[in-house]
């Protein structure tokens, strides 16, 4: 590189990725080590053979040196902490007893020390998130002028982020039939992970979601708009924004001239505070990335590696194959150069796991570098961050598949098609924040009638596979940006020096 010349920083969010990765590894949480709290003592173990909880002197649960996870856990699950005593082995036959304990964690390290400052990067993204959508929706529904070109606009979104939808669900049922990853499961591993995340599954089961087609469509519609900001409830916020922009156009020019100015100068705020937030990109996503591979249990990835790898394949083939086809197919720009503009949105989305907090750089990725004009770029964006999810939609057919055969359900075509439908449902109701996909799963196994408790099998890899699900969530809605656009003869010049 010439001295002198700007890293680009895009280049420096992609550097920040994988020194998180590496700092993450080098740094991370021992799986043999605890660090147990008794009397207000810190107290700090390895490399045991074997943790027995005890209740005052009888032992209540027995625990091997590969249970740090079930350990934790079980603590954390019991209500009654009362007289709660551990005895541990350790090879060489000594024992070690530490009576009265009030805290069983792992052994925190430098690569989760950083994390604050990712935080408050997601939390400054969120923050921009549902005025941006409020914001950019309301001027990009009114400035499509009229119902008509609205209505055919939409319908395109609509139509294409369908049609990606169910490709990504085929897909993941096509995977999931031909590597079976859920049939090779030994039942005592089966056993070991419902019972460590029973309490897990339990919350996200009591969330109570369910499929009613007829709730769903009336839930969409806020009876508060304000209430639905305040939620964050994005299906309501982007009901509520098109139909103002729509109506906006149908009052006196003078009149709705002063509201559109109000939110078109909203809107463009927004976009100006996430290029000064992103010049903090780098570091953030170096931090969340080093503390959530520093955390992230790789003996449990090893446990459910075939289901890992299903998922992974199928996301990368939707995302390496069958988008650059569409792309191909639909529009005239090099799938290297789409790519490359990407690189800042895939990190933050990969980083975040959230579509929300990562809307605000796609959407200044798709107007500066893509080319998208201003009023498809905030239409077809925020629409398609609340319901377009190909990566999610995946996820949850291949997670609903490997937990019917763990199960050993053997899913009827019928039952197949079946979570066709859901899932597609499922995904649009799922909101772009982390880990609602998992909950929105339930809905999928419900409908086929496999057992919802099944969720506490994959919750140990979920927050991995969020990360990984929620790329594809964001570049399919760049990509129906500028295939919309260029459908429309709207399509810019594609810019590929650096982004922000
Ligand atoms: N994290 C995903 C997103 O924001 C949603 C999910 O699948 O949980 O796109």
């Amino acid at each position: 590189m010439r001295k002198g010349k700007k890293i680009a920083l895009h280049t420096k969010i992609v550097i920040g990725l994988i020194a998180g990765i590496i700092f993450g590894t080098l740094f991370s949480v021992s799986p043999t080590k605890l660090e147990i709290k008794s009397g207000g003592m810190l107290r700090e173990i390895q490399d045991w053979q074997e943790i027995n909880y005890l209740r005052k002197d009888s032992v209540i649960k027995t625990f091997d040196a590969n249970s740090q996870i079930g350990i934790i856990k079980f603590f954390k699950n019991t209500k009654d902490k009362k007289d709660l005593n551990i005895d541990v082995k350790f090879p060489n036959g000594t024992n070690e007893r530490i009576n009265g304990i009030s805290s069983v964690e792992k052994v925190k390290t430098i690569g989760m020390a950083l994390k604050p400052l990712g935080d408050i990067f997601i939390r400054l993204l969120n923050m921009i998130a549902v005025p941006l959508v409020l914001a950019s929706l309301i001027v990009g529904a009114a400035s499509l002028s009229d119902l008509k070109h609205i209505a055919k606009i939409g319908g395109k979104t609509i139509g294409f982020y369908a049609l990606t939808a169910l490709i990504a669900i085929s897909m993941g049922l096509i995977l999931a039939n031909i590597m079976q990853p859920g049939s090779f499961m030994p039942p005592e591993t089966k056993d070991r992970l419902l019972e460590t995340f029973q309490d897990d599954a339990k919350t996200r089961i009591d969330q109570n979601v369910s499929l009613n087609i007829v709730d769903f469509l009336v839930n969409i519609v806020p009876k508060n708009p304000f209430a639905a900001i305040m939620e964050g409830n994005f299906l309501q916020v982007v009901l509520f924004s098109i139909l103002v922009g729509i109506f906006l156009t149908q009052i006196p020019g003078e009149k709705s001239k002063t509201i559109l100015n109000f939110f078109d100068g909203l809107s463009e705020t927004m976009i100006k505070l996430v290029e000064k937030i992103m010049l903090i990109a780098p570091y953030a996503v170096f931090t969340l990335i080093a503390a959530t591979v520093a955390e992230f249990g790789f003996n449990i990835l090893q446990t459910l590696l075939l289901y890992s790898l299903t998922v992974i394949l199928g996301l990368a083939l939707i995302t390496f194959l069958e988008y650059p086809l569409l792309l191909k197919a639909f529009t005239k720009i090099k799938i290297k150069d789409f790519f490359k503009t990407q690189r800042p949105v895939i990190a933050v989305a990969f980083s975040t796991s959230s579509s929300a907090a990562t809307l605000p750089v796609t959407m200044d990725v798709c107007e500066k570098k893509l080319g998208v004009p201003n009023k498809i770029a905030s239409f077809v964006l925020p629409l398609g961050t609340t319901i377009n999810m190909d990566g999610t939609a995946l996820y949850q057919a291949v997670a609903a598949m490997f937990i019917a055969q763990v199960y050993g359900f053997d899913l009827t075509l019928t039952q197949q098609l079946t979570i066709v439908l859901t899932a597609s449902l499922a995904a649009i109701g799922t909101a772009p924040v982390p880990g609602i996909g998992l909950i929105m799963l339930i809905i999928v196994l419900q409908s086929i009638g496999v057992p919802e408790e099944g969720i506490a099998l994959i919750i140990g890899v979920d927050r991995l596979l969020d990360m990984c699900r929620t790329v594809p969530n964001v570049i399919a809605d760049s990509l129906a940006c500028v295939v919309i656009a260029n459908s429309e003869g709207e399509l810019k010049r594609i810019d590929t020096t650096d982004v922000a």
